[in-house]
């Protein structure tokens, strides 16, 4: 009998015992069980401490559909966001609801409530909902969320000119008796007025961005207007920043406006400066100019090898001039200044530069 009872009081010890746990793992495992446990135990601490979240919603804020939802209170508790990217963060627990926001990897939230699988979290003095399953207590690594963006591989990109040439000269390679403007002003476009700085400069910025998106860490020339920066001060630039190929964007011209196309130039495997890396360097000009082509539907005029460029012959790594379009054409000039245009050129062009490390 005496042993009898004891068994039973240990089991009811035990019972509570399991009980508590189960409270403490409830986010991380909302098990059924657990979320029972939940309920009742919110219910007994939650009813006086609602009252005034109540109150302001009816007398502020018009969060009228808040009610509506069924959600179980919980003491407030910081997650981290462990989406691999971003996580929205909506009105409602359902994906219907409207999303207002998206956190990154390694944001803390908030949590203050649960809906079935969904987390109620407070941002802003409002209540908004994430999906519980990408939310945990323990801070993911950096090292995870780097790998998961970078794929190690560095482009530098010139925008090529700028706001205004440069007459005076320098050598068109290392050692070369041969002198050039340092900077040419660039060609106008025959329908948009757009200066070629202009317009380089824009699609670069979008490249950039397609690029970095696609993992890719970009070193950029100039960002802005603004840069006095030689042809071969450019090369050397490239070959000090750790990029493994440099992309320079040119805009072309002619004396014929029926002239159309895009056309990436290259060195040949003879040019006295860069001949070591004259096949890598139309390797990548191939790929980025039958990407951009296939893209846009421009004409492709393949590659052009030349060995009297400055901005190839100082450089130590594989480069290519992208020559997107003729502005002196003025259908292409329009289409190279459309925004839609543009982010096919530079999707195209991305798609090459993968080809290349690919
Ligand atoms: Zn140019």
């Amino acid at each position: 009998m005496m042993k009898r009872a004891a068994v039973l009081l240990l089991c009811f010890c035990m019972f509570f015992v399991l009980s508590a746990c189960g409270n403490n793992n409830l986010y991380q495992a909302p098990t059924k069980e657990a979320t029972q446990a939940e309920v009742s135990d919110s219910n007994a601490a939650g009813d006086g401490e609602s009252a005034p979240e109540a109150e302001e919603s009816s007398a502020g804020e018009p969060a009228a559909e808040e009610p509506s939802y069924d959600v179980q209170d919980v003491e407030p508790h910081t997650m981290y966001v462990i989406a691999e990217s971003k996580l929205n963060v909506r009105k409602g627990p359902s994906t219907d609801a409207e999303s207002v926001n998206a956190l990154n990897r390694g944001d803390t939230v908030t949590v203050t409530g649960v809906s079935g699988d969904w987390s109620k979290i407070e941002m802003d003095g409002q209540s908004y909902y994430v999906k519980t399953e990408f939310l945990s207590e323990s801070q993911p690594t950096a090292q995870a969320s780097v790998d998961s963006v970078s794929n190690g591989h560095i482009v530098c990109i010139d925008p090529g000119h700028q706001q205004s040439g440069i007459a005076e000269q320098e050598p068109n390679g290392p050692g070369s008796s041969v002198m050039k403007a340092k900077l040419a002003t660039g060609t106008t476009g025959v329908a948009t007025g757009k200066n070629e700085s202009e317009l380089t400069l824009e699609v670069s910025l979008k490249l950039r961005d397609e690029l970095q998106a696609r993992g890719y860490q970009v070193v950029m020339i100039r960002e802005t207007q603004d840069c006095p920066s030689s042809n071969a001060e450019r090369a050397v630039t490239a070959n000090e920043s750790g990029a493994e190929i440099f992309v320079r964007i040119h805009a072309n011209g002619s004396d014929d406006p029926n002239v159309n196309g895009a056309v990436c130039f290259a060195p040949s495997t003879s040019n006295p400066y860069v001949g070591a890396i004259a096949e890598q360097c139309q390797n990548l000009s191939r790929l980025v100019v039958n990407g951009l082509c296939e893209a846009t539907g421009a004409k492709n005029l393949d590659i052009q090898l030349t060995d009297d460029m400055t901005g190839i012959n100082w450089c130590q790594i594989p480069v290519t001039i992208v020559e997107m379009g003729f502005m002196t054409n003025p259908t292409e000039d329009q289409n190279m200044s459309d925004p839609t245009y543009q982010q096919k050129m530079v999707e195209g062009i991305a798609n090459g530069i993968d080809g290349y490390f690919n």
